[in-house]
């Protein structure tokens, strides 16, 4: 079971990759991959970018399969990062 699901790229991750914050503590809400020293780690991607990196990544199957990608998809509007962008 992974505890976390990353609010920027909508990830499971565990504990050892939670991203981290600006005086180093960890960030429960992203993954390291996304969220790192308090930054995001590509502040400009969009979420049409994130949709495709998703699906190249299932396509390679790095880590996801193409039903994991489309369910992760669905579920990307609804995270914190995206949601306050709709404001
Ligand atoms: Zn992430």
């Amino acid at each position: 079971m992974v505890p976390y699901t990353c609010q920027s790229c909508g990830m499971p991750f565990t504990k050892e990759m939670r991203g981290t914050n600006r005086d180093k503590s960890f960030n429960n809400d992203y993954c390291i991959k996304c969220f790192k020293d308090g930054e995001f780690t590509n502040p400009h991607l969009t979420l049409h970018q994130l949709e495709i990196q998703l699906l190249e990544m299932a396509e390679v199957h790095n880590g996801i399969s193409l039903e994991e990608a489309q369910q992760i998809i669905r579920k990307l509007p609804e995270l914190k990062r995206w949601r306050m962008e709709n404001i």
